[in-house]
């Protein structure tokens, strides 16, 4: 396994949208190779998620877990979730408001408006078809990954650019606090 080198904003590949994988692709060396290393460099640098595009790949992949992550100390555990040619279709009208934050825009958070339910549709690293309704974080993380794979930032889904803040005025001043106004 390796860890992979993270594109940062700016990089063109985070903006271009991301190919499926074809279903055969799925069994590959090359394939679980990708996932393995997706999964080493996420939990290397403390991610919640990351997507393919992340790593200079255009290929509809990405990778989820939580689990007592330092850059999100508030946030819920996910297990270990990988997504091939991810299909994501939102439940409702219901938006909720969220911190959130990217491996390709380090060391700052924003508040993002996502979907509160979405029904993810998509395939495991085996080949299995993967059909849920997911909600609340877990909902926020997909849509994070998916909107990766069509070249989308989570800037871009931002209303608010107030709350644009460096991760550590954002330990200081909105950490447990994002409801108060000083
Ligand atoms: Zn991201």
């Amino acid at each position: 396994m390796a860890i992979l080198k993270v594109a940062r904003l700016g990089h063109p590949v985070l903006r271009k949208p991301a190919a499926p994988v074809p279903i055969k692709d799925i069994a590959t060396p090359e394939t679980q190779r990708l996932i393995d290393d997706m999964v080493e460099t996420m939990r290397e640098y403390n991610g919640a998620g990351l997507a393919a595009n992340q790593v200079h790949t255009l290929k509809q992949i990405c990778v989820i877990e939580v689990n007592g992550n330092p850059r999100y100390p508030e946030a819920p555990n996910v297990p270990l979730t990988v997504l091939i040619n991810p299909v994501v279709t939102r439940l409702g009208t219901e938006m909720e408001e969220g911190w959130e934050g990217c491996l390709s825009i380090p060391d700052m958070r924003g508040m993002v408006p996502r979907h509160a339910a979405v029904r993810l549709e998509a395939y495991d690293r085996t080949g299995e078809r993967i059909d849920v309704v997911a909600k609340e974080f877990f909902a926020r993380v997909i849509q994070h990954e998916t909107d990766h794979l069509n070249g989308l930032l989570y800037v871009d889904r931002m209303t608010d650019f107030s709350t644009l803040t460096h991760l550590a005025e954002w330990n200081k001043y909105w950490l447990g606090n994002a409801e108060q106004d000083d």
